[in-house]
């Protein structure tokens, strides 16, 4: 791979994201070759630790041995700078030992500040990178941002009006890990690659699209966080919009970031906005209760006795343009589920006429064809068509064509922040939110937060285990569907 040089200072650089996926992912890049010999790294937060220390941790995050050549030269361009964010005057510290980085790997002043941290920083660390000089470079100067961009349309507003005085649109980079996802990726490949795809990619002969992002695991040590956000803003707003707007977006002008988001906006942008009694109607959200050995979301840690937050959602989307009108996309996500993967399930219309079916013939009516895209954990895919079934007379029956990635080749598959870190250097912005997506999302979103929070929930209404309440599959069949994914 081609060397890409940058300077990286990670805010909120000894916080576990950074040591379980940041580090490790810049690993991979550097044994890949992309970084090598110029590129440095400062880390900072609160903590007290030397560069020594700091080296260290980083080593230990690599899960390498201790000896490992090629780990030690990589943690030799680790530095480290305690910092308060908050401290105006600390800039200058940092500024200082940005340039003597620069120097001593010859960066060209090309930099990149990955804020890990808490959104409510953004604004201030991102002011004073500015006002304080650590962006005078005559390189490229990129802010990463991560998850929460706020928790409604107002606040991520004003969380982007404050980015936007110091960074402007091209250079932030806000991440949403799904988007670095290899099988996310390919729902662009297969459909405008193919004209056996893209040609039905419509109402005329899709009947429904179903997105499960589905997680087997409860809060754990996220409880506190994950209380003041619940499955609504935590996976639809961010991820589960993102994927939607890939399937319903229109093909794009070129294949780079511009065009791509343009046509991500324009589908958002067409993406029904509910009044109260829509939303009451399309959405449906759970909580789970006790299961076998499962405390109830209530009775787990750091979570209040009456919360009333929402560990599961489903709903129906409609978008209100040509392509799609008449054709609804079904979400659901949630914790503590039947099993962890993400899947997409394209269900076409049947046949108009089914010949095959006639009393004489006693052929089970034909199914559906469904085009499943496995995202996770196993990558792949399977389109569902009807056959002979082999022997005398004439039966149908359904059969699939699988095809999934395998072992060897999704070892070698890029870790999403491997990809995602790369993107940055190249200073592609295909792959992250931009803030228009971010904010169509939100206003989505809002309404249906708005109508929820009118209403008391009966909670909990859920057993773990389950694919959620039994209003989210009310919310399908009673339009005459079904899940695809069901127990
Ligand atoms: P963390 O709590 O483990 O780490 C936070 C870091 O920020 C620490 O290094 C801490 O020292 C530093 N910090 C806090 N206040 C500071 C201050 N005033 N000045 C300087 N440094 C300060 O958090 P995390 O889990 O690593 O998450 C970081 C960010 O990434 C958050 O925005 C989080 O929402 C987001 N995120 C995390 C994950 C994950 O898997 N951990 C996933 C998605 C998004």
């Amino acid at each position: 791979a081609a060397e890409r040089t940058s300077l990286f200072i990670f805010f909120g650089g000894t916080g576990d994201l950074a040591y379980r996926k940041l580090y490790p992912s810049m690993f991979n890049l550097y044994k890949k070759g992309t970084l090598r010999e110029h590129f440095g790294v400062i880390g900072t937060s609160r903590e007290k630790l030397t560069d020594e220390q700091f080296q260290q941790n980083v080593l230990k995050s690599l899960g390498t041995a201790k000896t490992d050549k090629e780990a030690l030269k990589f943690v030799s361009h680790f530095g480290y700078e305690a910092h308060d964010v908050t401290d105006k005057a600390h800039y200058q510290v940092m500024k200082k030992r940005a340039d003597e980085m620069d120097k001593k790997f010859k960066l060209n002043g090309n930099r990149i500040f990955y804020l890990s941290l808490a959104p409510s920083f953004f604004g201030t660390v991102a002011g004073y990178l500015k006002s304080e000089g650590l962006t005078d470079t005559d390189g490229f100067d990129r802010v990463v941002i991560e998850k929460p961009f706020g928790r409604d349309y107002d606040s991520a507003q004003q969380l982007n009006d404050a980015l936007s005085k110091s960074f402007d649109e091209k250079q932030i980079f806000r991440i949403d890990h799904y988007l670095g996802k290899e099988m996310i990726q390919n729902i662009e490949a297969v459909r405008f690659g193919n004209t056996l795809v893209e040609s039905l990619w419509n109402n005329r002969y899709i009947d429904n699209i179903q997105v499960t992002l589905s997680e087997k695991l409860g809060v754990e040590e996220r409880a506190s966080y994950y209380d003041n956000s619940g499955a609504l803003r935590d996976m639809v707003q961010n991820h589960i919009m993102q994927i939607v707007s890939l399937l319903a977006m229109e093909q794009p002008v070129s294949f780079t970031d511009v065009d791509i988001r343009a046509e991500k906006v324009k589908a958002l942008r067409s993406l029904r906005v509910y009044n109260v009694a829509e939303a009451s109607t399309n959405f449906v959200r759970g909580q789970y209760g006790p299961g076998d050995d499962q405390r109830a979301y209530r009775d787990e840690d750091n979570v209040p006795h009456d919360s009333n937050n929402d560990t599961f959602v489903a709903g129906k989307l409609l978008f209100d343009n040509y392509r799609w009108s008449g054709t609804p996309f079904y979400i659901r996500t949630g914790k503590m589920l039947a099993d962890k993967f993400t899947r997409v399930d394209v269900v076409f219309k049947k046949p108009l006429i089914d010949i095959f079916s006639f009393p004489q013939n006693h052929n089970a009516p034909l199914e559906a064809n469904v085009l499943t895209m496995y995202i996770e954990p196993h990558a792949g895919f399977s389109l569902r068509l009807n056959a002979k079934t082999n022997g005398q007379g004439f039966q149908t029956e359904p059969i699939n064509l699988d095809y999934f990635v395998d072992a060897k080749d999704s070892k070698a598959t890029p870790e999403p922040y491997e990809r995602l870190i790369h993107d940055v250097m190249k200073g592609d912005g295909t792959n992250f939110s931009s803030w228009q997506e971010v904010s169509y999302a939100w206003r989505f979103v809002d309404q249906i937060r708005k109508v929820w929070d009118l209403q008391k929930p009966e909670f909990p209404n859920y057993t773990p285990g389950s694919m959620g309440p039994a209003a989210a599959d009310e919310l399908i069949t009673r339009d005459h569907r079904q899940w695809v994914y069901r127990l």
